[in-house]
């Protein structure tokens, strides 16, 4: 509903046009078709160019946090623009607290039920297949382990990750979009100041800034819904504190207990059975979707053990070490440091995580991609045509090792501590990064090398070995680990304001209408890619709004049944 230019009023009004602000407005839309939608979004038309809000980040670590402009992106779909497309679901252990979380856990189990109920819709957007995420449940793969040998307990490798597209959200909900009759779009346009709360809470107005003019604009709305990503979501309400003053202060852990996940290799797996029988790679279910299992830590012996939760897959030796010998390998690695051609085949942070940003042993690489000829070229042109030119894209490559040797990836969970927080400067702009692994985050990682370690020997199905020694494993780990795309953490949901930002159905504490739609209010960080379960997030919200919607029509009803009866009894 249109009141004037610089006067505009809608019924919801979602900020970020991301995977999280597509799924909510479009599931929303869908459910309250008179109900009239705003979906402002800050970029427009090129996303590859830095934005103002990239520039004005201070990063206070640039060892374990990606430069900003390879975070995140602006424009329609957000960061699915170069996002990956690894869809992985929470785990139970991520809604029960640890004392190695210090009291961090502060969302629960039921929490993480109800979200569950909504991942099929979530897996329809994503187009990665069914929401299922263990082997256990998928037919003809039941019974089947990565390797000879392996055995079901405290480790398992029976679940999975799924791939999407990866869904390019704006690409491919463009048209659904424009088709929604009740939706409207509003591009290049920065969401800056809400009003303060009225003494329900409510607010009634957010003024937005054109990005090319700075002019701005009022928009008025019953609902407001900030899905700007972790870091703009955060940066926005700290910007506002005037939102919480019906409270006693701004929630103190406002923009505090920043984590990713630590990612990186300090071992390979040597298992002892017929390298034929190594389950390595992706399978393909039959509607086409790319799965892949991974080693993973049973939830009870991760309490018991006060742990960390942590995956660990198997991968391919690291690129850049000439010792691999392999012929497609150096291949591959020459493509991606070759200056243009590089950026054009990944964006940087994967490209980083191919190359760790090394140019070494150029002679040896040409001289494996000689000795490899003619596979050196074959494997790497079959291996281009499945990532770049057909719809589903094959989503990484992993090799055969006839020795049956792997090295493997871990992704593991970091503790919520309150130095790793986003702070706002005095200009109200500057958001400055403080982000590090603390020495709880990498003692965890170690450790449970070694569980999976004592695991496999005790099956006679594998071994470990290291790539450091034992004593200089925390330092390599420190020095390896790099994230900044994976943010969560700065808005975490609580039952009370003195512990988080906003409440179990994301509602900010102190406000009757402002929700957070981001993982920046997951609390902790299990060893899941994120955005798989904000999409799960983003259904159940937009479910939970319609639901006050309906009890709200309902009350209206009411009112105006018994304003009827009154004036029928004058
Ligand atoms: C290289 C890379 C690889 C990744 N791979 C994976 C993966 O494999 N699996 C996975 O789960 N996750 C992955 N991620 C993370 C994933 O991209 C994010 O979790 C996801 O995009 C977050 O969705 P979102 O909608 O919350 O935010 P975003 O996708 O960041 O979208 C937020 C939108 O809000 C807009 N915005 C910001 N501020 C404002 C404002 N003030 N006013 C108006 N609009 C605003 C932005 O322009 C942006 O378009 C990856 C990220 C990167 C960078």
């Amino acid at each position: 509903m249109k009141t004037n230019d610089n006067h505009l009023s809608f019924d919801v009004c979602i900020i970020g046009s991301g995977p999280a602000g597509i799924i909510v407005a479009l599931e929303y839309c869908r459910l309250n078709p008179y109900i009239t939608v705003l979906l402002i979004e800050y970029g427009k038309g090129d996303q590859s160019t830095e934005s103002a809000l990239d520039s004005s980040i201070n990063l206070t670590n640039i060892i374990n946090h990606h430069l900003p402009q390879e975070c995140t992106n602006k424009g329609l779909g957000g960061t699915s623009a170069t996002w990956g497309g690894r869809c992985v679901m929470y785990d139970d252990i991520d809604f029960i607290d640890r004392p190695i979380l210090n009291g961090g856990c502060t969302w629960d189990s039921t929490l993480f039920e109800e979200v569950k109920s909504h991942a099929p819709i979530a897996a329809q957007y994503f187009e990665c297949g069914k929401s299922e995420f263990n082997l256990s449940a998928i037919p003809g793969l039941q019974h089947t382990t990565i390797a000879e040998g392996f055995k079901q307990g405290i480790v398992t490798d029976s679940t999975i990750e799924r791939y999407s597209m990866p869904t390019r959200f704006g690409k491919r909900y463009e048209e659904d979009i424009k088709a929604q009759k009740n939706l409207t779009l509003l591009q290049g346009f920065e969401a800056r100041d809400f009003s303060a709360p009225d003494n329900n809470n409510k607010i009634e107005s957010l003024t937005i800034r054109e990005v090319a003019t700075k002019v701005e604009k009022k928009i008025a709305a019953d609902t407001f819904i900030l899905a700007a990503g972790a870091q703009e979501s955060t940066r926005t309400l700290l910007r506002n504190p005037q939102l919480f003053k019906n409270l006693d202060s701004v929630p103190q852990a406002l923009g505090k207990y920043y984590q990713g996940h630590l990612s990186g290799k300090i071992a390979s797996v040597k298992f002892y059975g017929d390298p034929k029988k190594t389950d390595y790679s992706f399978t393909r279910e039959a509607d086409g979707a790319y799965i892949r299992r991974r080693f993973q830590f049973s939830s009870n012996f991760l309490k018991d053990n006060n742990l960390l939760n942590t995956a660990i897959w198997l991968d391919n030796p690291l690129y850049f070490d000439p010792k691999h010998r392999s012929g497609p390998m150096s291949f591959m690695y020459m493509a991606m440091i070759t200056p243009v051609l590089g950026k054009k085949l990944a964006p940087p942070a994967i490209a980083h995580s191919i190359t760790k940003g090394k140019v070494i042993g150029l002679s040896a690489h040409v001289g494996n991609i000689v000795k490899g000829l003619p596979n050196s070229l074959i494997k790497p042109a079959t291996i281009f045509y499945k990532r770049y030119c057909v719809k589903r894209k094959l989503p990484g490559i992993f090799l055969y090792s006839p020795k049956n040797t792997y090295a493997l990836h871990f992704h593991a969970e970091q503790i919520p501590f309150a130095g790793n927080c986003m702070k706002l400067g005095g200009d109200g702009e500057t958001l400055t990064i403080n982000y590090s692994v603390t020495d709880a985050d990498v003692s965890s990682v170690i450790k449970l090398h070694d569980v999976l370690d004592k695991w496999l020997r005790d099956c006679g199905c594998g071994e470990l070995e290291y790539w450091f020694n034992k004593n200089e494993l925390p330092a390599a780990i420190k020095n390896m680990t790099k994230d900044g795309l994976h943010q969560s953490g700065t808005t975490r949901i609580s039952n009370t304001a003195d512990t988080g930002v906003v409440d179990k159905n994301l509602k900010v504490w102190g406000t009757s209408n402002v929700y957070v739609c981001s993982s920046s209010v997951f609390p902790t960080s299990g060893q899941a890619n994120p955005t798989f379960f904000l999409g799960a997030v983003a259904v159940r919200l937009a479910n939970y709004l319609t639901d006050i919607q309906k009890i709200k029509k309902i009350k209206t009803n009411q009112e105006h049944d018994e304003a009827a009866v009154l004036t029928l009894q004058k």
